[in-house]
């Protein structure tokens, strides 16, 4: 049998050098555009997998603070929905370790809270944003489900972002949105300004503390992230950010209405495999699903023990 000659034999070297470099960049292209596949068979796998790649105590305790409200209807918040009131709670989430705290979203300054406003006044307690200040100034890592002000503008737009800017990770994505398609002007990150954060790149899944696993899960926003924390309970949470503004969302598997994606500039396929995802493994694998803005449900939780409603 005649061993078949390899490409380069077949090609001179020069072409056989930009051939392979181009036939490289076409292939590390084609491993980009994944938002609109499937999440795999066995991401949760490979999910706790990488929560235990980093030795560690793991953390005993989630606590959240409510920083402001945004008043919608469920019309606004999901397909078909009714003209029930949908309270949107804007929030920040501490894990508690034995030694130490990380924090999942950052809250926001008043200034911030009014763009989300539309005009009206809604409820915003300046106290309690002092609360996860102070909690993110305590953290040992800071960590952004996404881009978006009512998550990172309490980092960006600190009185301390000096302080909390070298233990904040942020996502590549996550910068490229913040400099080049801010939601909003007051959150615009400049590349130098960007160097004062861990900037990191990833596949899909990344460890970033004892338990605690980043979820890649662009199409809310290009730099959007799930967060999983396992405890030592041996509990497991997901943070979908804002995956779904409502558990219904999820279990009903909507999306948001047609002018909310188009506002927001969503891509509505990768959402759809995304909370095709999370409702499976909150069904089957019994994850505790937390949405960023959920207010019925956050307070279920706080009844039910799984989530602290105070920053320790
Ligand atoms: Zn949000």
């Amino acid at each position: 049998m005649i061993a078949k000659p390899s490409l380069c034999l077949l090609i001179p070297a020069l072409a056989s050098s930009l051939f392979l470099n181009a036939a490289f960049a076409v292939d590390t292209d084609d491993l980009i555009p994944r938002e609109s596949e499937p999440y795999a068979e066995d991401l949760l796998q490979r999910v706790r997998a990488a929560a235990a790649s980093i030795p560690g105590a793991r953390a005993t305790a989630i606590n959240f603070a409510k920083v402001a409200e945004s008043h919608r209807t469920y019309a606004a918040v999901i397909e078909g929905g009714s003209d029930e009131p949908f309270v949107s709670a804007r929030t920040a989430f501490q894990v508690e370790f034995p030694d130490g705290t990380v924090m999942l979203d950052s809250g926001m300054d008043e200034a911030v809270h009014r763009f989300y406003g539309f005009g009206r006044e809604e409820p915003y307690w300046p106290e309690i944003n002092d609360t996860v200040q102070e909690a993110l100034r305590a953290a040992r890592l800071i960590l952004v489900t996404h881009e978006h002000g009512d998550h990172v503008a309490g980092v960006l737009r600190s009185g301390y972002r000096d302080e909390l800017a070298p233990k904040t990770i942020l996502t590549k994505d996550q910068v490229r949105s913040l400099n080049i398609a801010p939601q909003l002007p007051e959150i615009t990150l400049t590349p130098a300004d960007a160097r004062n954060y861990i900037v990191v790149d990833y596949e899909d899944v990344l460890p970033v503390a004892p338990g605690i696993v980043l979820i890649k899960s662009p199409g809310h926003t290009h730099g959007h992230q799930m967060i999983y924390v396992t405890l030592a309970s041996g509990s497991e949470y997901l943070f979908i950010g804002d995956i779904g503004w409502s558990l219904d969302n999820i279990t009903g598997l909507k999306l948001r209405p047609a002018a909310t994606i188009a506002r927001v500039k969503e891509d509505p396929q990768a959402l759809m495999h995304q909370m095709t995802w999370i409702k499976q493994v909150m069904d089957d694998d019994g994850l505790i699903v937390v949405p960023s803005h959920d207010d019925v449900l956050l307070t279920r939780y706080v009844a039910d023990g799984l989530l602290g409603d105070e920053l320790r």
